[in-house]
């Protein structure tokens, strides 16, 4: 098929995720074809770096030869069958290697297809918990301004991104919001709010959700060291579960396989979802310790089964995927060798700190936003009509390098596979991108 035949196909029928469409039926679309490790191909062939591992999923690099044997293997005895009723091995295996990796106390696995149905399944598992503790007043949930945790109804709810999430308002189920921990420089000031919201609400909160570390999704915003163990701690005092949203940070992003590991943090419920089969398909879930898991339990008739599930909940060639994906991690020693490449990282970014308009640079780990201001001191956003954010990663395409930005944050989520050669090419594109579209070059 030409590419204006594909082309129109696309810009007549389809309608793309978080795009207006407006701009989009107006623009020239590319098409990725194929990838191959860190890169992906258009359809004339012309070879792109996936610095956003394809939307902060890919870990391993792309047609892993590991990964697509897995599947195929798979494939071959049973493309899906579900959990409803029935079990399979890939999803047994995966259930066991998932939770001796997990922060300690985590024994339970439930499976579902994204992030945010993981987030759905934990606000949910939590409400129902208290339920069955005849704790009837805790209805409410903590998070945090600035946080994200997917697209559904409930993950809406306990969204703070107003750009997003704002018009949903009147749908939504109460939340208290405390600020983003980015903004106070020490753990025990950012904690705080969540104190005042625990302490006003106590005996009413049925979880606190958060990202653990980096705030992802609002553009890398770091909290400080020590927040997510303060909030662990808080959860204990108030006695309230702790939901941890690792979707984003998990599977090695941070330098570590979890980010709570970090700080030494079990959380009661955890989400996963993003790069748990190395960026191949869709699959995701929700982690839970035994005292939750344990209060579902009871006859029949008590009505204490968690009714929730999907279509394609534990797909087996997903699992297959995110076993083979696991097993890359041992035998490549992938945590061991991200310290490396992160510390590179971070001397490459000093250089591009120096940049009059780079705002600032945010790193945890593999999670990088380079922050675009008109002027650095005093400090002046970019209008956001102007999409400095958007015109850096449109030029960073025409010279080889694909990322999606997030507002004025440009933002670098490199494969964990990159080697410091391919780190250091990409960050050269991405400087040379902001010269380019700020006239600083
Ligand atoms: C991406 C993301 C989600 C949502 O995951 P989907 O697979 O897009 O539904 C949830 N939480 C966090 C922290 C995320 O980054």
């Amino acid at each position: 098929m030409s590419s204006d035949d594909l082309r129109q196909r696309d810009q007549r029928y389809l309608w793309h995720p978080f795009t207006q469409q407006q701009d989009w039926e107006a623009d020239d679309p590319l098409f990725i074809e194929s990838g191959e490790g860190v890169r992906v191909r258009d359809r004339d062939g012309r070879e792109y770096y996936d610095a956003n591992s394809s939307l902060w999923v890919n870990l391993h690099g792309h047609c892993r030869p590991e990964i697509d044997a897995a599947i195929t293997a798979q494939l071959g005895r049973v493309a899906h069958s579900t959990l409803l009723g029935l079990a399979h091995a890939p999803a047994a295996e995966l259930a066991e290697r998932l939770v001796r990796l997990a922060p300690p106390g985590l024994a339970r696995v439930f499976y579902s297809d994204t992030g945010a149905t993981a987030v759905e399944i934990a606000l949910k598992m939590a409400y129902q918990f208290w339920r069955h503790q005849g704790e009837e007043d805790r209805t409410r949930f903590i998070a945090l301004a600035e946080g994200y945790h997917g697209d559904t109804l409930g993950a809406v709810s306990v969204g703070g991104i107003s750009l997003f999430h704002g018009i949903f308002r009147k749908l939504l189920f109460t939340t208290d919001f405390a600020p983003s921990p980015s903004r106070f420089p020490d753990a025990r000031q950012a904690a705080e709010p969540v104190e005042a919201l625990l302490r006003e609400h106590r005996g009413q909160v049925a979880a606190v959700i958060a990202e653990p570390l980096v705030q992802g999704a609002s553009g890398m915003l770091l909290a400080p060291p020590g927040y997510l163990r303060r909030l662990r701690e808080l959860c204990d005092e108030y006695d309230t579960l702790l939901i941890a949203d690792e979707v984003a940070t998990g599977f090695g992003r941070t330098g570590r396989l979890f980010a709570c590991e970090h700080e030494g943090v079990s959380p009661d419920l955890m989400c996963l979802g993003k790069g748990l089969t190395g960026g191949y398909l869709p699959l995701a879930a929700t982690l839970a310790t035994a005292r939750i898991y344990e209060a579902f339990l009871g006859d029949y008739s008590e009505l204490k089964t968690f009714f929730h599930g999907h279509s394609y909940t534990g797909n087996p060639l997903a699992c297959a995927a995110a076993l083979a994906s696991l097993d890359i991690f041992d035998r490549d020693r992938v945590i061991e060798g991200l310290a490396t490449k992160i510390e590179r990282v971070r001397r490459r970014l000093e250089a591009m700190r120096a940049l009059p308009h780079v705002g600032e640079v945010r790193q945890c780990g593999l999670m990088v936003g380079v922050e675009l201001v008109r002027s650095r001191d005093p400090r002046v956003p970019y209008p956001w009509e102007a999409a400095t954010g958007a015109r850096v990663c449109r030029r960073a395409r025409t010279l080889g390098l694909i990322t999606r930005p997030l507002g004025d944050v440009v933002v670098f989520l490199p494969p964990l596979a990159s080697t410091e050669a391919d780190l250091e090419a990409m960050l050269e594109i991405i400087e040379r991108a902001i010269v380019l579209e700020t006239g600083d070059g």
